[in-house]
């Protein structure tokens, strides 16, 4: 027998992929957590139905997340991740050799657990003596902080159950807060293809609040639509000034220099969600 998964985006359109097994599935505290193994993409970590890594393609969204801003800015000491359990922005981070320590902060501690127990390739840095790994709620660790971090990256949820409130205005205004006064962050902000109000108004909440404001994209073959956005609010340093000297040579499979550049050129309809 054949067992497919789908995705659903609407009730008109989904990502669907085939299963192997079922390598876990439990209700958390927050969320249903399933781990499957898949024919195409290996591993994949599911949170309440939704894709959020693969062991195939994971690399594309975990670099794109860390290095563009960790490369903006000209000497990132001490990083924050707001959610990230499976630990594939950790490990990126770390790939940095002026980060002194990065905090990872996720609410569930149970996807940290089961990242590292079938996703190993992706939960390496887990264990790194830079690494501070916190089961918090991130909302609430940014309200704590003040003047902390140099680079604050949202690698969260969708906005629906405890993510939702790392979508809010306030959350960025608490982000401001607990950045140094050359920070800078960024936020995944979803596909431009369905969630349309999502990116127009987190860019509008960004741009009220940081100096800097600027969407980048790249291609998931797993995340619906392919085409996935992030959002990145800065103080001082901008992403599309980079100096070329700034770039150092580091171990990727899709960041790279140009792709840099290249991720902040949008389509003519991406655009126009941010005005
Ligand atoms: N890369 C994925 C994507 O875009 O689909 C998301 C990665 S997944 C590891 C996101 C993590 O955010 C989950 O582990 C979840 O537990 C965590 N999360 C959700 N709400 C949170 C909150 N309020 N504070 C901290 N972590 C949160």
């Amino acid at each position: 027998m054949e067992f497919w998964f789908t995705e659903k985006q609407t009730e008109r359109f989904g990502i669907t992929m085939k299963i192997k097994r079922t390598l876990h599935s439990e209700k958390t505290a927050f969320q249903q957590l399933d781990m499957v193994e898949t024919e195409e993409f290996g591993n994949m970590l599911l949170l309440d139905g939704m894709v959020m890594t693969t062991e195939k393609d994971e690399f594309v969204y975990h670099e794109m997340v860390t290095h563009v801003p960790l490369f903006t800015h000209p000497n990132p000491k001490h990083v924050l991740v707001v959610g990230g359990g499976d630990g594939g922005a950790i490990r990126e981070v770390i790939k940095h050799p002026s980060v002194e320590k990065a905090t990872l902060v996720d609410i569930d501690g149970k996807v940290i657990e089961y990242s590292k127990k079938y996703l190993p390739t992706i939960a390496c840095a887990l264990e790194d003596a830079r690494v501070d790994v916190q089961v918090d709620d991130g909302f609430m660790h940014i309200a704590k902080s003040e003047n902390e971090y140099d680079v604050i990256m949202v690698d969260s949820t969708e906005p629906v159950g405890p993510a939702a409130k790392l979508f809010e205005r306030g959350f960025y205004e608490g982000i401001s807060k607990a950045l140094k006064e050359d920070g800078i962050f960024v936020a995944q902000t979803d596909n431009p293809w369905f969630h349309q109000d999502l990116i127009t108004n987190v860019y509008k909440d960004v741009q009220e609040i940081f100096p800097i404001t600027r969407l980048y994209t790249c291609n998931i073959p797993t995340y619906p639509s392919g085409m996935w956005t992030f959002t990145i609010g800065s103080k001082k340093h901008d992403p599309l000034k980079v100096e070329a000297t700034r770039f150092h040579e580091i171990d990727t499979k899709y960041y790279t220099k140009d792709i840099h550049n290249a991720a902040f050129v949008l389509p003519k309809f991406v655009q126009d969600l941010l005005k």
